[in-house]
C-alpha cells in the first residue's frame, strides 16, 4: 500500500518491497514450468512410535529445486501455487507420485508405511476431487489405506457443507484424515467436533513450549487425553530434544515426528529407513 512519507509525496514501494514482489513475480512464472521440468521433488519425513521407535508412517513434503535459486521452501511457493491455481495440478502430481512410489515399494517387497499428503483448501473445494483421487488409486493400483490426507482447520472456514461432505467421502474410500497444526487456530475444540478426522497432529509450537512452562505441558497432556477419549490418534510434530520425547512418552502420545529422529529425507534415504522398520540410532543414549 502507498505510504505518505511526510514530504507531500507518496512512496509506492520501498526497495525491499520491490525485491520481494519481483521475486514473487518471477516465481509465479517459473512455477508453471517447474512441474513439466521435474523441478518439484518430494521428501519424506518418517513418524515413529515413541516407545518402540518403529516407523509408523511418513509425511510427504514438497520441495522446489529451482534451476537458478536452488531449493525453495513450500512456505514460500505453496501460497503462490494457491494464488495462481497451480496447486490443483501440483497437488494431483504429488498424490499420483506418492501412490506410484508406495505401490513400487510394495512390488519390491518393502513393507510400505502410510504416507500422509498435505492438502490445500482449494483442492478440497473441487467438486470432483474424490473422483480424481479414486481414479489415481485405481490407476496406480494402490490400496487407499496406504495414504492419508492432512488438512488444517482453515478448510472449514469456507464452503463448510461441501468440505464436510468431501471429507466424509474420502473417509469412505478408506483414506484417513489428519488435522494438521492443531492448537494454532482460533477454535481448535470446535473443529475437533466438526471435522471427521482420525488423527490429530499437535503443532510444533506447542511441543516446543511444553518444556518451557508447566502450563504448556499440561495443555499438551490434556489434548492427548481428550483425543484418546474421542478415539483419535495423536501425533506430536517438531520433536527435537530427548526431553520432549520423554514428556511425550509420559503423556502417552501415540506417534512423534521431528528432527530428533529424522528430518524430511530424499526418497533413497527414506527407503532405507522403512527397510529397517525401526529407528536404530544413538539419540537417546546421550541423556
Ligand atoms: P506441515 O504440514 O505442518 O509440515 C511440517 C513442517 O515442519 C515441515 O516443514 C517439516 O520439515 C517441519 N519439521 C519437521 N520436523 C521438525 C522439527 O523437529 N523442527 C522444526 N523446526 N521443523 C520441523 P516444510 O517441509 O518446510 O513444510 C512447511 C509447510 O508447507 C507444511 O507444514 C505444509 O503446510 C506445507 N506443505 C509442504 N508440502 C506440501 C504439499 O505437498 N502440499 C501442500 N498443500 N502444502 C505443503
Ligand atoms: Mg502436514
Ligand atoms: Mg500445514
Ligand atoms: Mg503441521
Amino acid at each position: 500500500s502507498a505510504k505518505y512519507n511526510g514530504k507531500n509525496q507518496y512512496q509506492i514501494f520501498s526497495p525491499s518491497m520491490n525485491l520481494a514482489s519481483d521475486k514473487k513475480f518471477m516465481l509465479k512464472n517459473d512455477l508453471q514450468k517447474a512441474v513439466m521440468n521435474d523441478e518439484l521433488i518430494i521428501h519424506y519425513q518418517p513418524r515413529f512410535d515413541p516407545i518402540t521407535y518403529e516407523v509408523t508412517g511418513a509425511e510427504a513434503l514438497i520441495r522446489w529445486n529451482h534451476p537458478e535459486l536452488g531449493m525453495i521452501s513450500p512456505l514460500e511457493f505453496i501460497p503462490i501455487a494457491e494464488e495462481t491455481g497451480l496447486i490443483i495440478q501440483i497437488g494431483e502430481w504429488l498424490i499420483r507420485e506418492v501412490c506410484t512410489k508406495s505401490k513400487m515399494w510394495q512390488r519390491q517387497l518393502i513393507t510400505p508405511v502410510k504416507i500422509s499428503i498435505n492438502l490445500s483448501a482449494i483442492q478440497l473445494f473441487q467438486s470432483n476431487f474424490v473422483e480424481k483421487v479414486l481414479t489415481m488409486l485405481r490407476g496406480t493400483e494402490l490400496e487407499a489405506k496406504w495414504i492419508e490426507f492432512e488438512i488444517t482447520e482453515s478448510v472449514i472456514i469456507d464452503k463448510e457443507e461441501q468440505v464436510l461432505k468431501t471429507l466424509t467421502q474420502i473417509k469412505e474410500l478408506g483414506i484417513s484424515i489428519a488435522l494438521d497444526d492443531f492448537g494454532t487456530g482460533y477454535s481448535a475444540i470446535n473443529y475437533l467436533r466438526q471435522i471427521p478426522c482420525d488423527i490429530i497432529k499437535i503443532d510444533k509450537s506447542l511441543v516446543k513450549d511444553m518444556q518451557i512452562e508447566v502450563t504448556n505441558f499440561e495443555i499438551v497432556a490434556a489434548i492427548v487425553a481428550l483425543c484418546h477419549k474421542l478415539n483419535k490418534t495423536v501425533v506430536a510434530e517438531g520433536v527435537e530434544t530427548p526431553q520432549q520425547l520423554l514428556s511425550l512418552q509420559k503423556i502417552e502420545c501415540d506417534e512423534i515426528q521431528g528432527y530428533l529422529f529424522s528430518k524430511p529425507v530424499e526418497e533413497t534415504e527414506f527407503v532405507e529407513i522403512i527397510k529397517n522398520k525401526k529407528w536404530i540410532n544413538k539419540i537417546v543414549k546421550n541423556d
